[in-house]
């Protein structure tokens, strides 16, 4: 809803005008007179539809509103807004219920362990919940402490990703 869309006497004007219509002619098709049409012409914002007025917006096949019912589209307009708002809430609560939820899950998992025992076999017990090792295999080591200890894992880790390399360099040769 737009302003414009407001009743005013002023867009009775225009819509005479955008049909070449005189006011003697407007004033004629209605029964009304010439100083009747002049007056609603003059007015600015019209409240209620009078008589006169509404046979003016009829004779011009005019689609206006009037300010309450303008106010009244506005407000519906508004209520719906916060409608959807409400909804989008509601649709984010429940993604962060769920999200929380599949958080709390993936703490409480528990998974195949799968180290490769002495015997040359994965092993076959449940990790730890929450870790992809059993105790056994270091399901409850919360990582290395020291400095020295960090060192050795991150020697590990670079030993490995090279061998990785490498093997992954003669599959492709
Ligand atoms: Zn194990």
């Amino acid at each position: 809803m737009t302003r414009s869309e407001v009743l005013t006497g002023a867009k009775l004007r225009a819509g005479r005008k955008a049909l070449r219509m005189s006011q003697a002619e407007l004033a004629r098709r209605t029964g009304y007179s010439r100083d009747t049409v002049r007056y609603w012409e003059k007015k600015g914002v019209i409240e209620a539809r009078c008589g006169a007025f509404q046979a003016f917006v009829e004779a011009l096949g005019l689609r206006i509103y009037s300010r309450s019912n303008a106010r009244a589209r506005i407000w519906g307009l508004t209520l719906l807004q916060a409608e959807r708002e409400r909804l989008e809430e509601r649709v984010r609560a429940e993604r962060a219920r769920l999200r929380e939820r599949e958080v709390a899950k993936a703490a409480h998992r528990r998974v195949c362990c799968g180290a490769r025992t002495r015997k040359g076999r994965p092993c076959r017990l449940l990790s730890e919940p929450g870790r992809r090792r059993c105790k056994f295999h270091g399901g409850k080591s919360t990582g290395p402490r020291t400095a020295e200890g960090r060192a050795r894992i991150a020697e590990a880790q670079r030993t490995r990703w090279a061998r990785w390399r490498r093997e992954m360099g003669k599959d492709l040769k």
